[in-house]
């Protein structure tokens, strides 16, 4: 599948499931046999922990079609990075979305600053350059600007993903989640 045909394919599984037709395929004991030797997901999906924005779903997807990094803040860590790279490099995969979303936590507490313990500060230190780069400073702003940044960082940092772009084998967008509808919306 080519990037274009993946991003179609979110796109309209966000559409279905936003209009309550989700089709909820790929989700059964045939699915599971086929899957036990393999897998091929059609996009990578870089996403927030929040227990609200769940990319299988939203997007209406089975298994096997997502692979997703879910971490706090959807952050380009070193951790995060490499599974992205895996992902590239061995399943061929060529979307990857940088999925940020309304009222993130993690967003929110790198806002409001202070000492969070070590752990909690080094993961907010990575949205720390989306509140510089960010004219408005409230929560979803820059969340908005994480998210682009972060798919920068993804190219910056990574050796593997940087070549798979310029070879146009992979494209990465970034994209917000509505809390209240449940829609995705994608930037260019
Ligand atoms: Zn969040």
């Amino acid at each position: 599948m080519t990037p274009k045909e993946s991003l179609k394919r979110l796109v309209k599984g966000n559409e279905r499931f936003v209009s309550g037709q989700a089709l909820h395929l790929l989700q059964d004991e045939n699915r599971i046999q086929e899957l036990a030797g393999g897998q091929s997901p059609f996009a990578i999906v870089l996403s927030c922990s929040d227990s609200r924005v769940v990319p299988e779903i939203a997007f209406d997807t089975g298994l096997g079609e997502l692979f997703i990094i879910r971490v706090a803040g959807n952050v380009a860590n070193t951790s995060s990075i490499a599974s992205i790279e895996y992902a590239v490099a061995h399943l061929g995969t060529t979307l990857i979305v940088v999925l940020a979303h309304q009222s993130c936590g993690a967003v929110t507490a790198a806002v409001a600053g202070g000492d969070n313990g070590e752990n909690l500060n080094h993961l907010l230190s990575h949205i720390a350059p989306a509140i510089k780069a960010s004219k408005d400073n409230s929560v979803d702003a820059v969340s908005i600007v994480n998210a682009k940044l972060t798919a920068e960082d993804l190219i910056n940092k990574s050796a593997i993903i940087s070549k798979a772009v310029e070879e146009n084998k992979v494209e990465i967008r970034s994209a917000f989640y509505q809390l209240a509808d449940g829609k995705v919306v994608f930037f260019d």
